[in-house]
Parts: C-alpha cells; sequence; structure tokens
C-alpha cells in the first residue's frame, strides 16, 4: 500500500465518512479543526496525540494532551495500515479500504497474542501480515 495505491475510490470513501461525521455534534473543537483544516477523519486518541486519516491517505497526528497542537504528518505505509485497523472499530467502512494481503506474505509476530487483538501492533500496522521484504 503505497502511496500511488490511494485511490479516487479510497478519497471518496473518506470524504463520505467525514461527511457523515460532521453531523454528529462534537464538543471537541481542536478535532473538528483539525478535520477541517487536513481534510481528515479522526481515528482515535492515544496516550498523548490524535490520529487522523486525510482523504490524500496521510495519516496526521496532533498533540493534544500538551496542548501545543503541534502536527506531524505521515504518509508510509505502516502508519497509515495502523490508522486504518484502528480506525475500523469506529468506522466499519474503513474495511473496504484496508491493503489486500499479498499471496506472499507471512503472518506477522502478533498472530495468536490475545493481548495483540486489542492493539495496534506497532510491526504490522494492525494488519496481521508483513510482505516478505518488510
Ligand atoms: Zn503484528
Amino acid at each position: 500500500m503505497s502511496i500511488e495505491d490511494w485511490t479516487p475510490f479510497h478519497e471518496e470513501t473518506i470524504k463520505d465518512i467525514l461527511r457523515e461525521w460532521y453531523l454528529v455534534p462534537n464538543t471537541d473543537p481542536i478535532l473538528r479543526q483539525t478535520a477541517l483544516e487536513f481534510d481528515a477523519l479522526p481515528i482515535f486518541l492515544d496516550m498523548w496525540s490524535y490520529w487522523f486519516l486525510g482523504s490524500d491517505g496521510s495519516v496526521i497526528i496532533r498533540d493534544v494532551e500538551l496542548g501545543s497542537g503541534d502536527t506531524a504528518i505521515y504518509t508510509d505505509f505502516l502508519k497509515r495500515a495502523s490508522a486504518l485497523t484502528a480506525g475500523v472499530r469506529r468506522y466499519p467502512r474503513l474495511r473496504l479500504l484496508l491493503p489486500q494481503r499479498p499471496r506472499d506474505a507471512v503472518d506477522c509476530g502478533c498472530v495468536g497474542i490475545p493481548i495483540m487483538e486489542r492493539v495496534v501492533c506497532g510491526t504490522c500496522g494492525g494488519l496481521r501480515w508483513l510482505q516478505p521484504n518488510d
């Protein structure tokens, strides 16, 4: 899932989900502001920062805990996979955007470890498989 694998279908799906999200009353202005600024869907809060998935496939991570508003933008496979697999819990339609497991992929080491069912694996981004060259 390189950046060129992000298709207009991916972009439209994010925009669709985002349009629905805007209709839900939200008390946190930083979420709405970041969503508008980056055309990005709020995904989840980790310990210090909020993750967003942009309609262009980028992952935007904004500090909310310390209030600095520091923002980092990522376009790598692992961050995007992590945002998608985490986001599926909240937005089931994101399942349509998950990368297909290549035929020559291998299981990640997290497969079969119960606690890893509840967190996003830092090795595979929650996909449970790795590309042979990873
Ligand atoms: Zn894994």
